[in-house]
C-alpha cells in the first residue's frame, strides 16, 4: 500500500514513541501526586511545555495541553466566547466558511443552544480570507474572531498575521488553528501576532490523542472542562504524561528538520499537481498554487464520483482523501468546495493527495500511472 494522506494522519517518528515509552511503565506517576513518582511526572510535563514553549517562542505557562486538537479549538472558541460575553457583553463570534469541523460544529452549537450569533467570512476562489473582510466584518460587539493558517481540505495559506493585526488594533481576540499548518509553517505566535493557537500532535508525527492550546497571557477564558486545577484551571484531568511527551518531542523534531521535510516534499508535490492537470481531462487544482501547504495536491475532477475514485485507488493500493463529507445516498460537496465556489458537478469529484517523510519518487510514479484510468473508470461507472 501507498499512503498519500499524511493530512489525516501522520504515522508516530519511532524517536517520539522512544521518549514516550518509559512514561507508560517506570515513571507511571500522577503529575498532581506530591511523592517523587509524581514529582518526575511533573517534571516531564514542565519540561514538554518548556520545549513547546521555545518553539512557539511563547512562556511556558502559555501552552495548555488538552487531548486533540478538536479540544484545543473547543477550548479557544467557547472559553474566550463565554469570556468576552460576560466582560464585555459580546455576542458575535466571526470564522471563515473553510474551518474545520471542530470549529464549525462548535460555533453552530454556541449558535443553538447558548444564543451567540456566527458571522460565516466568505473566502475568495483560493480559499482565502482577505485582511479586508476581516477588517469590514469585526465590531465591538465581536467576542472573537477565528481564521485557519492553513486549510486541511485544499492546503490554502491564511495571511494570519495581517488578520491578526486588525483584530489587535480593533480590540478583538482572534484564534488560529494551525494544527494542519504546524507540519510544515513556522508557529512563532510572536510573528503571527495571534491570541490564541491549536495545535494536535498527530498531524507532525506525534501520538494521536493529544493537543495543545497556546493562549498568550492577559487572554481571558473560561475553562469548560471543569474539575480539578491542572493546566492552570483551564482543562480539568490527569495529563497523558507519555502523550504530551511526545507531542514536545515530535514538534522540536518537526522545527529542527523543517527546511529538509520541505525539501523533500515539495518538488513531488509539484510533479503531482504538474502532471494530473496534463493527464487528466477536466480537472481543476483546488486552493492556491503559491500560498499552499508544500506537502499538499488537491484536486476536483469534473464529473466524478470522489467517493468512488478513492474506493478505485484503494483497490489499486494508494490511500488518499477526498472532500467531500459522504452522506449515504446524498453526497453533498463539502462546504469547502462550495465556498470556494465551485458547482456540484465538480465539487462532488474532490481527491486529496498528501505527502510525507516517507513519500518516495516511485510512490509518486506509481499514483500518477494509475490515476488518469481510474478517473475514466470512475466516470464511466457513474454514468451507468
Ligand atoms: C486534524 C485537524 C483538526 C482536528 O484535530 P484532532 O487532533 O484530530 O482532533 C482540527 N483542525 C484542522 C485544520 C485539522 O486538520
Amino acid at each position: 500500500m501507498i499512503y498519500l494522506d499524511y493530512s489525516a494522519t501522520t504515522p508516530v517518528d519511532q524517536r517520539v514513541l522512544d521518549v514516550m515509552t518509559p512514561y507508560y511503565t517506570a515513571s507511571f506517576g500522577n503529575p498532581s501526586s506530591v511523592h517523587r513518582f509524581g514529582q518526575q511526572a511533573e517534571s516531564a510535563i514542565d519540561s514538554a511545555r518548556e520545549t513547546v514553549a521555545r518553539v512557539l517562542n511563547c512562556r511556558p505557562d502559555e501552552i495548555i495541553f488538552t487531548s486533540c486538537g478538536s479540544e484545543s479549538d473547543n477550548l479557544a472558541i467557547r472559553g474566550a466566547a463565554y469570556a468576552m460575553r460576560e466582560k464585555k457583553g459580546a455576542k458575535w463570534i466571526l470564522a471563515s466558511r473553510t474551518e474545520h469541523p471542530a470549529i464549525t460544529n462548535t460555533l453552530k452549537h454556541l449558535e443553538k443552544y447558548e444564543g451567540f450569533l456566527i458571522e460565516w467570512l466568505d473566502v475568495n476562489e483560493q480559499g482565502q480570507v482577505t485582511p479586508d473582510t476581516v477588517s469590514k466584518a469585526i465590531c465591538d460587539d465581536t467576542a472573537v474572531v477565528s481564521v485557519m493558517y492553513a486549510n486541511n481540505e485544499i492546503g490554502t495559506i491564511n495571511p494570519v498575521k495581517e488578520i491578526a493585526e486588525i483584530c489587535k488594533a480593533g480590540n478583538i481576540l482572534f484564534h488560529t488553528d494551525a494544527v494542519q499548518a504546524a507540519a510544515y509553517l513556522h508557529v512563532d505566535v510572536n510573528e503571527l501576532g495571534v491570541d490564541m493557537m491549536s495545535l494536535g500532535a498527530h498531524k507532525f508525527y506525534g501520538p494521536k490523542g493529544v493537543g495543545a492550546l497556546y493562549i498568550r497571557n492577559g487572554t481571558p477564558l473560561v475553562s469548560h472542562l471543569t474539575g480539578g486545577g491542572q493546566e492552570f484551571n483551564l482543562r480539568a484531568g490527569t495529563q497523558n504524561v507519555p502523550n504530551i511527551v511526545g507531542f514536545a518531542e515530535a514538534l522540536r523534531l518537526t522545527n529542527e528538520e523543517r527546511e529538509n521535510r520541505i525539501e523533500h516534499v515539495r518538488p513531488l508535490r509539484d510533479k503531482i499537481i504538474g502532471t494530473v492537470l496534463e493527464t487528466v481531462p477536466d480537472s481543476l487544482l483546488t486552493g492556491d498554487m503559491e500560498s499552499r501547504l508544500p506537502h499538499h495536491a488537491s484536486f476536483v475532477f469534473k464529473d466524478t464520483d470522489g467517493n468512488l475514485l478513492l474506493t478505485l485507488l484503494d483497490a489499486a493500493g494508494i490511500a488518499c482523501s477526498s472532500g467531500s463529507a459522504c452522506k449515504t445516498g446524498n453526497p453533498e460537496p463539502s462546504e469547502v468546495m462550495n465556498s470556494i465556489g465551485l458547482s456540484r458537478d465538480w465539487g462532488l469529484g474532490s481527491l486529496r493527495v498528501t505527502l510525507g517523510n516517507s513519500t518516495t519518487p516511485e510512490h509518486v510514479d506509481t499514483f500518477l500511472q494509475v490515476l488518469p484510468g481510474l478517473v475514466e473508470n470512475a466516470r464511466s461507472l457513474k454514468k451507468k
